[in-house]
């Protein structure tokens, strides 16, 4: 199994063709998925099909002398979209029943930039309803499996994207994250996992969940990897107001003989490493935050003083917006429909039967944020609380360029140890949802196993806009180190 960056240069090379690599994906899949069940849905022969166009444009080029230092993009590498994005002609259920069967005419902006760099969509994968949840047990479809240990979750809400990668069903995989979801699953399956900046990328075709959090990531074998499809993806798009004028963020990761930090100057929030974290979480974090230190970059103990304000906070605002972008869920206008006596019937009907429990339980607790009387007291506290949090990040990053943390306190959880406690659930999510409520970019990758063999993840935070630092640091690292290159023993037999 090779990495993006890899297929790239053998694809160039014509040392592999784009039907090869979507093959091995395909018979990877054919071994496994029954087991993993990464996929919604799975596009085959479209994807061979695609392979067959790349392979034509490869073989033009190669004829017609592609220059050296000119990458090929993109072309001929087999990607998977997490089910909340739209891909015109494929499915989109984000995980519900509500939208089964429903078809969107239009492409997600992202998706159609990779796209237009090459890529080919293999198809949608698995995610708790309405990227609602940490362990992607939510999805309506089925839980998907860790393939470190299939008795225990992929994390979520992009579960199956994270689990893909590590699978090796796809080179890379596009997820979201309104709340740590690229991020905690990137660290419970061992792969890098980016959350770019809000306003970074375009949200145009992303099912809404919490407008002023959601964000889409990537996932990848590698920083490198990762950089790669981030810079194809990210970028203005005046179809999402909230994306930001700036020139499209290009990572261009240099490979130093010998990697170097100097300059750099790390924070390590001591609010984020807490009694009650696995104790293996934090002493692989440390030893690479050390690793780091030995490469020349500058430790500094700093403070996010209102990191515990952050999961009430988060859990008031995104479940209040929650409760707004779902309206549009009433079985007029899209899904299934349950009929009724009236029009008010048919919504009652439609939403009582279609909506999982978690869905419910957050249109229910968001609609009550933001009722006459309460408005002020949870919704308008929260948004206060909301740029506490903030101040805090920006304080900090006076004093250093990236804070470095554990992604989630624990590693992967068995499948069902949550089930009956929704606030355990929330849990997992106290070191990923600062980010989201700051709107500032968060890196995560593995930096070790604990005893278990379950992949522990580490956490780099940045400056708005400031993704190549964290792409900087977790490429270094990844020279020096190759936790990035350990595959599940699955794939091994
Ligand atoms: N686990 C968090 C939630 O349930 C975050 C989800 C996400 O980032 N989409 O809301």
């Amino acid at each position: 199994m090779f990495s993006l960056t890899k297929a790239q240069k053998l694809l160039q090379r014509g040392e592999i063709s784009s039907r090869e690599l979507v093959l091995t994906c395909l018979k990877r899949i054919s071994v496994l998925e029954e087991t993993i069940h990464a996929f919604l849905y799975l596009d085959a022969e479209g994807a061979l099909r695609q392979a067959d166009l790349a392979d034509a444009k490869l073989a033009e080029w190669r004829q017609a002398g592609l220059p050296a230092d000119q990458s090929i993009g993109l072309l001929g590498i087999p990607i998977a979209v997490k089910d909340v994005l739209t891909v015109q002609g494929m499915p989109c259920t984000c995980g519900s029943k509500i939208l089964e069967g429903y078809i969107p005419p239009f492409t997600a902006t992202v998706v159609e930039k990779l796209q237009a760099a090459g890529a080919i969509v293999l198809g949608k994968t698995n995610t708790d309803e309405f990227a609602m949840g940490s362990s992607t047990e939510n999805s309506a479809y089925g839980v998907t499996r860790n393939p470190w240990d299939t008795t225990r979750v992929p994390g979520g809400s992009s579960g199956g994207s994270a689990a893909a990668v590590a699978a090796g069903f796809a080179l890379a995989a596009l997820g979201t994250d309104t709340g740590g979801s690229v991020r905690q699953p990137a660290s419970f399956c061992g792969v890098t996992g980016l959350k770019p900046t809000y306003g970074r990328a375009s949200r145009y075709g992303l099912v809404a969940y919490g407008s002023s959090l959601d964000v889409v990531g990537v996932f990848a074998r590698s920083a490198a990897d990762a950089a790669v499809v981030f810079s194809a993806y990210n970028g203005r798009d005046p179809r999402d107001a909230t994306t930001q004028d700036l020139p499209d963020a290009k990572i261009v990761l240099e490979a130093e003989a010998s990697p170097c930090l100097e300059g750099i100057r790390i924070g390590v929030p001591k609010e984020y490493f807490i009694a009650g974290i696995q104790p293996e979480v934090e002493e692989k974090v440390r030893a690479a935050i050390q690793t780091m230190a030995d490469l020349g970059a500058e430790i500094r103990e700093v403070s996010l003083p209102h990191t515990e304000y952050a999961l009430p906070v988060y859990y008031l605002i995104a479940p209040a917006e929650a409760s707004a972008n779902l309206a549009r869920f009433d079985g007029v206008r899209y899904g299934p429909r349950v009929s009724g006596e009236s029009m008010w019937d048919v919504f009652y009907k439609t939403r009582g039967a279609k909506f999982g429990d978690e869905v419910r339980r957050r249109i229910m607790l968001g609609t009550y944020a933001l009722s006459a009387g309460y408005y002020d007291a949870f919704y308008g506290q929260a948004q206060k609380v909301r740029t506490l949090i903030k101040r805090d990040f920006e304080q900090v990053f006076r004093q250093v360029d990236a804070v470095a943390c554990p992604v989630a306190p624990t590693t992967a959880f068995p499948i069902g140890a949550h089930g009956g406690d929704p606030l355990a659930m929330y849990l997992e999510d106290i070191f990923t949802l600062p980010a989201n409520l700051a709107g500032v970019p968060g890196l995560a990758f593995p930096v070790g196993f604990d005893a278990a063999g379950l992949p522990v993840g580490m956490q780099l935070m940045g400056r708005h806009f400031d993704e190549a630092t964290l792409f900087r640091l977790a490429y270094a690292y990844q020279q020096v180190t190759n936790w990035h290159v350990q595959y599940p023993p699955l794939l091994q037999s």
